[in-house]
């Protein structure tokens, strides 16, 4: 691997994270965004996370300005990715934005650049027509707070070239992520095919009226010894992204408990202002939730 320029296509949430981050570990970025509007937000969001580094894993102010002075913006596709080796794609999870991007990327970058998707829905296969080029396109997906939650999973198509996948592992390493290569497709990658079956089964126990939120979490605490049950991660996740999820099921299979459970979400937690983490109350209350209470595992 010896990737030098990178180019991140959407200066949104994910994207300025992963420029930053790239940035940070020394390669040349060019963030590239629809206009000037959407760039000057991106430019913003820079800025925002520069504190966030300083405070959260100790960076110094000439390190993080550093990483700064090494992004550029454009919002012009060819300009953006002149000299890319790699173009992070993390532009809004639609597939016709996406496809269409694709194709207008596949002709405004040189022939040596290797383009991967940040989707966390789609499928890369899903686009590698699109991109002109498929056996130099994967998926390199992060996790939101990339600094802090630094997973990398890494995942082939099928025509994907071996050379071009161990490339992006070798560069995933670089900027400090932990690689996790995936060699098959699989929706929701390692992470959500895990995480996203065993959410459901607690709130299918908790709908069931099988159990409690503290008693389904202890169990799993307790058994296993993690340090947080499911219903304490959902309010990390987030309620509304548990119930936009039950709910899209529910109207994907007619299932009337996917039904069951994103009503009782709904009404319960989201109708209360009960978000989870991010407004204070969920499952749980905060700062002082009652699963790190001293008794709670007796
Ligand atoms: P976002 O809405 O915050 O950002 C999208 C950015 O893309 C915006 O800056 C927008 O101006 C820009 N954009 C819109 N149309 C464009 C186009 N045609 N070409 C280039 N840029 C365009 O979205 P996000 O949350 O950063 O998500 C981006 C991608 O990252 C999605 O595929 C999503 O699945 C994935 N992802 C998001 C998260 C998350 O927690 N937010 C986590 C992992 C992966």
């Amino acid at each position: 691997m010896n990737f030098k320029n990178v180019t991140v296509a959407g200066g949104g949430v994910l994207g300025s994270q992963i420029a930053f981050q790239t940035a940070f570990h020394g390669f040349h970025v060019s963030i590239y965004d629809i206009d000037d509007g959407a760039i000057d937000r991106a430019k913003d969001r820079i800025r925002k996370l520069q504190p966030r580094y300083e405070r959260d894993l100790n960076a110094s102010k000439e390190q993080t300005e550093a990483a700064i002075g090494r992004i550029r913006f454009s919002a012009d596709l060819e300009e953006a990715a002149d000299d890319a080796d790699l173009v992070i794609e993390a532009v809004p999870e639609v597939a016709e934005i996406k496809t269409d991007f694709y194709n207008k990327l596949g002709e405004a970058a040189p022939e040596k650049t290797i383009f991967a998707t940040n989707s966390s829905t789609m499928l890369p296969s899903r686009f590698a027509e699109a991109t002109g080029r498929p056996e130099k396109f994967l998926a390199l997906h992060f996790a939101n707070e990339i600094w802090k939650n630094n997973t990398a999973e890494i995942m082939k198509h099928p025509g994907t070239d071996m050379d071009v996948f161990s490339d992006v592992i070798e560069f995933a390493k670089a900027i400090g992520m932990v690689a996790l290569p995936i060699y098959k497709e699989q929706p929701g990658y390692i992470l959500n095919s895990l995480l996203v079956p065993f959410l459901e089964a607690a709130q299918k126990l908790l709908v069931r009226e099988v159990s409690d939120v503290e008693t389904i979490d202890k169990t799993w605490m307790v058994a296993t010894g993690a340090p947080l049950g499911p219903f304490a991660i959902l309010d990390i996740v987030g309620i509304r992204t548990a119930y936009n999820i039950g709910q899209a099921k529910a109207d994907a299979t007619g299932s009337e408990e996917y039904k069951k459970m994103a009503e009782f979400l709904k009404n319960e937690y989201i109708d209360k202002g009960k978000l989870g983490r991010e407004t204070g109350e969920g499952f749980y209350t905060y700062p002082d939730p009652a699963f790190l209470k001293e008794d709670f595992l007796k």
